[in-house]
């Protein structure tokens, strides 16, 4: 067999204009590995690199980073990880294990870390280099295009309701039934809680129910903050969707010492009254995706527990179409691309 010398890479080559090219086939170095790309979700964070408006970026850059695929090279230096193992890399693309925050354990936050498909060329192609340090390896229980949307939207909403106070029996509510928010559903209800759907529209409400929750709340036929204290308030409500004037509408709807769980991230500013935080002892918390181990227990949790990511399938060559259609809030839920 003669090896491959070539790969296709969609790139963003400027602010906007996605373009299909090919490009010689790269060699890892110390410490990453080469993969061989199966399916690439895509995720409203690739408009960073897209966009351009949140951080400068080196164009051309091939965005993604929910990338799912077999190790095809490894870099010198890597252990513990085999040519055609199964792996999967996030958003985060690998910590340093020297930093202050690493060598802390927060590995979440280490400041030497790059962001995939953002200052490192991502999954939007049919090969990628990765560091080892980001490597999640992928159950053989679930395919590519399914465990693709996990490791982002998947490991953000399981994060979030993980770390958030909710026993079970208690009420969560996920506000925003898209791409993470269709995977919160089906986590809160797995994890036991007494699981509250918030979205905009009554044509969300079925499919909302067939996720698993228990109750749906519209948001244009009802006062969010109202409806939720009717049910005895919630303990926690994990907020998708990146507009901070609909986070506010939820406060009101906490129950005392209840947490909003802040996962879409947006620069405006949410509004609370200190009043509305000190009456009920209610808090607001961010969250930030998670570690390779906790993407691990996340798709660990999904095959245990029959959780799937719902997507619509779009080729490689597709791909700003499959990007426009995610940005557009048309997809049901996820848009992955396949290679
Ligand atoms: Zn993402
Ligand atoms: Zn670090």
């Amino acid at each position: 067999m003669t090896q491959q010398r070539r790969y296709r890479a969609m790139q963003v080559t400027r602010p906007g204009v996605f373009e299909l090219v090919e490009r010689d086939v790269p060699t890892p170095a110390r410490g990453e590995v080469r993969l061989r790309v199966e399916a690439c979700g895509v995720c409203h964070t690739d408009k960073w690199t897209v966009d351009g408006d949140v951080m400068p970026i080196e164009y051309p850059r091939v965005p993604g980073h929910e990338v799912v695929g077999r190790i095809d090279a490894l870099g010198e230096g890597v252990t513990g990880w085999a040519v055609g193992q199964r792996v999967g890399v996030g958003f985060l693309a690998g910590p340093c294990g020297r930093c202050g925050a690493c060598r802390h354990g927060d590995f979440t936050r280490c400041t030497e870390q790059a962001c995939t498909g953002v200052q490192h060329d991502g999954g939007y192609a049919d090969m990628m280099v990765a560091l080892a340090t980001g490597l999640v390896a992928i159950p053989d229980t679930l395919d590519a295009v399914e465990a693709a949307p996990l490791l982002c939207a998947g490991i953000t909403m399981f994060k979030a309701l993980r770390k958030s106070k909710a026993k079970p029996g208690d009420t969560v509510a996920i506000h925003g039934i898209g791409g993470l928010g269709h995977l919160g559903v089906q986590f809160a209800r797995k994890m036991g809680f007494r699981t509250v759907a918030v979205s905009r529209g009554a044509d969300k409400e079925a499919a909302a129910l067939r996720l698993g929750a228990h109750h749906y709340i519209d948001t244009e036929a009802a006062d969010v903050a109202e409806a939720l204290q009717a049910m005895g308030g919630a303990s926690v409500i994990v907020s998708t969707v990146p507009v901070p004037k609909a986070m506010s509408a939820l406060i009101g709807g906490l129950a005392p010492h209840g947490q909003l769980m802040v996962v879409g991230a947006a620069a405006e500013t949410i509004e609370v009254s200190p009043f509305a935080l000190v009456k009920n002892d209610v808090s607001i918390h961010g969250s930030l995706t998670g570690t390779t181990a906790e993407s691990e227990d996340s798709l660990a949790f999904s095959a245990l527990q029959d959780i799937h990511a719902l997507v619509e399938t779009v080729p490689l060559a597709d791909a700003a179409e499959g990007y426009a259609r995610m940005m557009r809030n048309d997809a049901r839920y996820r848009v992955v691309l396949t290679m």
